[in-house]
């Protein structure tokens, strides 16, 4: 090879790296990749493990966001943040969405919109096996946790009973373990769970007080690309029955561990 072609070969490999770095570099929709936001503290939806399907993560969602970026011909990456924080990061453009077992409620579509929703649960409250809270309304005089920023915290605050809230679901349920609380109100497969995981701890339903809820992916304002990729996937995964297979999956294996 001339030196003057040998010379022009590498500058363009050089360029061609740059501007591949350049398209990976996070932020919104860039390239080829969906940067996702979770809060992987929500089993069986995110949980951080040694071995995840995303990076350290693992869970139902995980495995529908992968899906959603794969059958678009597109890479997924997962940002961990708060709960409290993902909704501002989407906003801000450092993630292109947001999959966290996220409640699609009136008041987060003010500011966000929502893909087809995906799985529907509903609030329950873990208490102790010898509790004597039968229905919410029982929890009136009780310790009540619940996690900042959860549909949970909501419910309650419109109950008007006063609560603690906390950022962990787990330091949540050593509260009600150690009988620091009487009550943790929490997302319904979360709950399982936790009382899979716990020895002494039951569930409490009460659907009169709890309305059902839909978990749906949130993206941008107006960021119909994006919804329409993540939609189409979804409905491919709930025609075929992905989600239900992926729903009981990680219900069994995680509460077998
Ligand atoms: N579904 C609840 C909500 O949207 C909790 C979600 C979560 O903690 N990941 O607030």
């Amino acid at each position: 090879m001339k030196k003057a072609t040998k010379f022009l070969t590498m500058t363009l490999a050089m360029v061609m790296t740059v501007c591949t770095l350049t398209a990976c570099g996070g932020g919104a929709a860039k390239g080829n990749t969906i940067t996702f936001g979770t809060n992987a503290e929500f089993p069986p939806f995110e949980y951080v493990t040694s071995n995840g399907v995303i990076g350290e993560y693992d869970g139902i969602d995980m495995v529908i966001a992968k899906q959603i970026a794969e059958s678009n011909g597109m890479t997924a990456t997962m940002e961990n943040m708060e709960f409290d924080s993902l909704l501002v990061a989407l906003q801000n453009g450092q993630i292109d969405a947001v999959i966290a077992g996220m409640t699609a409620t009136d008041e987060r579509r003010e500011t966000v919109d929502f893909s087809t929703p995906y799985y529907t649960a509903t609030q329950v409250m873990i208490v102790r096996e010898d509790s004597d809270i039968t229905s919410a309304t029982d929890m009136a005089d009780k310790k009540i946790c619940v996690l900042q920023g959860y549909t949970g915290e909501i419910c309650v605050q419109n109950m008007g009973y006063t609560y603690e809230a906390f950022k962990k679901g787990t330091e949540a349920v050593m509260e009600l373990v150690n009988g620091k609380c009487d009550v943790v109100v929490i997302d319904s497969a979360t709950a399982q769970k936790y009382v899979g995981d716990n020895e002494g701890l039951k569930i409490v339903e009460d659907p009169s007080a709890f309305e059902s809820e839909e978990y749906a992916i949130a993206v941008q304002k107006g960021n119909t690309e994006l919804l329409d990729k993540i939609n189409s996937a979804i409905d491919k995964m709930l025609a075929d029955g992905t989600i239900n297979e992926l729903a009981v999956k990680y219900t069994e294996e995680v509460t077998a561990e």
